[in-house]
């Protein structure tokens, strides 16, 4: 899957491995092919301009871990906007059937593996799930397709909706709704007629069927192997009957990926399921993570830099630790606490993860302390000299002064600053010697 994207992108990544650092240049040159690799791969150009945009952004001015190459640093990055382009907001593999029987639409071209993927989903719910499913097929004008899927059902053990020559998709929706409310389904899967193209008789029919049914899903089954097309079909689809999410078969093809890409970005739908073969178990929920690795080929060189960067984070911690233990709590470790605090959800949520803290939380409370005070005491560290946050014992009423006014507050605030600083200092000693402050800072790396 996705070789072609894959190759172009190591190509690129190729070549800026071998260079020893990585200047703003460099990352402009390696993304232009990035670029270049995105549309070759059928990316659309608007996406793929926005993509290179973010990791622009994203790479310009990022200091590079040590231990890993420039150019290993910038395919993680790569990874990680790829991700972030293919994640919607919720669970793909969720399916909304509660309030059984719960009608699931499946929409698509003839051809794009709609009949396949209405068994595999269905064999799925039943597998996983336990769900009781009823499939109908209401692709009137094949009566082979009829047969194919009670064919596949037979083959999964699931039920299909009996076959009645000469009558109407709204009717057979209508027949699948009542029969499924008797014979206690949790869901009905309706597989509707494809056509070649996109024609006004296959939406007003989808549109008809849609209508009876008031499916609370409507997947829209796409070739992923074909491309920028998939998306147009995705698009027209979505504007005429609304999909509520898009299934990409023939991933387990040689595809350039770029349907993938454009898919969420275009038409604001989310992948939910990818089909990787003929058999009935091909079919997986859609992971961004997993594809963006198969896009980039390169999953080793994203994993090496994670750890990379955990190792180094702990390395660090390992040392401002020591210090601690020393009492040495200097206003530079009070503002990396702050801005932790900021990061993890304010004061409950950093304080409940560190053992013994939540006394020291009530105090603070007591004192004024707040997630709004926060942002005061940060901008009061920030108007500190260098030499006065690594020595805030310097601080006298001329320089408290200057450091107030220039962030704009109250000399009282930064008393009441000093005091948490002195305080942390204190506590963070008397933890280490109890071996406590190893426990705390676990949790806040
Ligand atoms: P429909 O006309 O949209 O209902 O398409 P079918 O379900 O009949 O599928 C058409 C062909 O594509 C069949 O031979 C399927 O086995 C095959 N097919 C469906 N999904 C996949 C897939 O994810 N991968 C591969 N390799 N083949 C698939």
């Amino acid at each position: 899957m996705f070789e072609n994207l894959s190759e172009r992108l190591s190509g690129v990544f190729d070549r800026l491995t071998k260079q020893g650092a990585l200047s703003e240049e460099d990352v402009k040159t390696a993304l232009r092919e990035v670029r270049v690799a995105l549309l070759e791969a059928d990316v659309s150009l608007p996406v793929a301009r926005d993509f290179v945009k973010r990791v622009q952004d994203q790479a310009t001015g990022q200091a590079v871990t040590r231990s890993v190459t420039p150019g290993q640093q910038v395919v993680k990055i790569v990874h990680d906007a790829l991700v972030d382009t293919l994640t919607g907001s919720e669970d793909p593999g969720a399916l909304k059937i509660d309030n059984p029987p719960a009608p699931i639409l499946m929409v698509g071209l003839q051809g794009s593996g709609k009949t396949t993927t209405t068994a595999k989903l269905a064999k799925r719910l039943k597998d996983r799930e336990g769900k009781r499913v009823l499939m109908a097929s209401l692709d009137v004008n094949r009566p082979a397709a009829m047969e194919q899927l009670e064919i596949l059902g037979r083959q999964i053990g699931v039920d299909t909706l009996p076959i009645v020559k000469g009558e109407d998709p709204v009717t057979i929706a209508k027949r699948a709704k009542t029969q499924a409310g008797l014979g206690g389904y949790d869901v009905y899967m309706l597989d509707t007629a494809g056509r070649l193209h996109i024609d006004q008789e296959l939406i007003a029919q989808a549109a008809a069927v849609r209508d009876v049914a008031n499916p609370r899903e409507t997947l829209l089954v796409v070739d992923g192997l074909t491309g920028q097309d998939a998306v147009n079909v995705a698009t027209e689809f979505d504007d005429k009957i609304g999909v509520s999410g898009v299934v990409l078969t023939r991933m387990d093809g040689d595809g350039r990926g770029g349907a993938a890409l454009s898919m969420r970005a275009v038409t604001g739908k989310p992948i939910r399921f990818v089909g990787l073969g003929e058999k009935m178990d091909a079919i997986e929920t859609f992971e961004p993570e997993r594809i963006a690795g198969r896009i980039l080929g390169m999953g080793d060189i994203v994993s090496l830099v994670e750890k990379a960067q955990q190792t180094i984070e702990a390395e660090q911690a390992e040392k401002m630790m020591r210090r601690f233990q020393k009492g040495q709590f200097n206003m530079n470790d009070l503002k990396m606490q702050l801005e932790q605090m900021q990061k993890m959800g304010g004061m409950e949520g950093v304080m409940g993860m560190m053992p013994g803290m939540g006394k020291m939380a009530k105090q603070m409370e007591g004192a004024g302390i707040d997630d709004k005070v926060i942002a005061h005491q940060i901008a009061l560290v920030n108007s500190m000299t260098k030499k006065e946050r690594a020595n805030p014992k310097l601080l006298q009423a001329s320089r408290k002064k200057r450091i107030a006014q220039g962030a704009g507050l109250e000399v009282s605030e930064l008393n009441k600053l000093l005091k948490m600083q002195r305080q942390m200092g204190d506590m963070m000693k008397k933890m280490g010697k109890g071996g406590m402050l190893k426990q705390a800072m676990k949790g806040m790396f």
